[in-house]
């Protein structure tokens, strides 16, 4: 307590430390960013608050869980993870806190090409979203309109046009914001993994185009607890989009947010900007 015998410089030093804070928080970038930097959320839901608790059962199943289904990454070229597990947006939360968004990005880093103002502005609209593993279609949403970039639709539309597809051992893969009429696969049809299943799109809680894919146990999407699931392998691209660009395989994990990955080794587009950036 020696520290109260100078209490006047003590004040001064704690004033001084709460203004910088106060100047640091108004100075958050929210709802800020250059063009180009990743949207402020990209979500199947709003947040809410407080983030419930999670119950016993939730927890105890999370504990106990061993995954059976080997999983391989719903998209093919170069994906970009733009949230991850317990995302900051957040909407990756409570029960809901392993799923993954993709999207893509070109070789300037941004997210679209053109105004943005579009869906189909974007890298990854349209692309072919692929089965993540073998199993039976059980559940298809195909007539939910696209939103246009910045205006997700939320409530019941919140999960956009989706698939869910059942593999063994109780295992759901679930498929969110899927173009709408671009869905080629029934209820009750059984796919191998890697078979087109549909398209990207921005329908339901989306604010832009990107795929948000969820490994889950049970069927339904509001009852749904997400499990933490990873993929058997995939490549992570470091440096990304310059003349150093390297993949690395991996087994066995999961992409987090912020990381370039792909199915495969695939370099040439992840390279396509090497000739822009100057030598160091
Ligand atoms: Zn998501």
């Amino acid at each position: 307590m020696a520290w109260l015998k100078r209490p006047f410089l003590c004040h001064i030093l704690a004033s001084a430390a709460l203004v910088t804070l106060a100047a640091l928080a108004s100075c958050s970038p929210e709802g800020e960013g250059p063009v180009g930097t990743l949207a402020p959320a990209s979500p199947a839901f709003a947040p809410a608050s407080p983030v419930p608790a999670y119950s016993p059962e939730v927890v105890q199943l999370w504990r106990t869980w061993r995954q059976a289904t080997a999983l391989s990454l719903p998209l093919r070229g170069v994906l970009y993870v733009s949230q991850g597990w317990d995302g900051r947006d957040p909407t990756h939360y409570g029960r809901w806190r392993y799923a993954i968004d993709f999207i893509m990005l070109g070789p300037d880093g941004r997210r679209y090409a053109g105004t943005g103002a579009r869906s189909a502005d974007y890298y990854i609209w349209g692309q072919p979203v692929y089965a993540a593993a073998a199993g039976t279609v059980v559940k298809v949403e195909n007539g939910l309109p696209d939103r246009l970039p910045g205006q997700p639709a939320a409530g019941s539309e919140a999960w956009g046009n989706h698939v869910v597809i059942s593999h063994a051992g109780g295992e759901y893969s679930e498929y969110s914001h899927l173009k709408e009429g671009s869905i080629k696969v029934t209820l009750g049809q059984t796919v191998n993994a890697g078979d087109p299943i549909a398209e990207v799109g921005s329908s339901g809680y989306a604010y832009e185009p990107h795929l948000h894919f969820q490994l889950q146990a049970s069927a339904g999407m509001e009852s749904a607890t997400t499990l933490p699931a990873v993929f058997a392998q995939y490549y992570e691209i470091q440096r990304a989009y310059t003349r150093f660009a390297r993949s690395a395989r991996v087994v066995r994990s999961v992409p987090r947010e912020g990381q370039y990955v792909s199915l495969t080794p695939l370099l040439r587009q992840a390279m396509k900007a090497a000739s822009h950036v100057p030598a160091l």
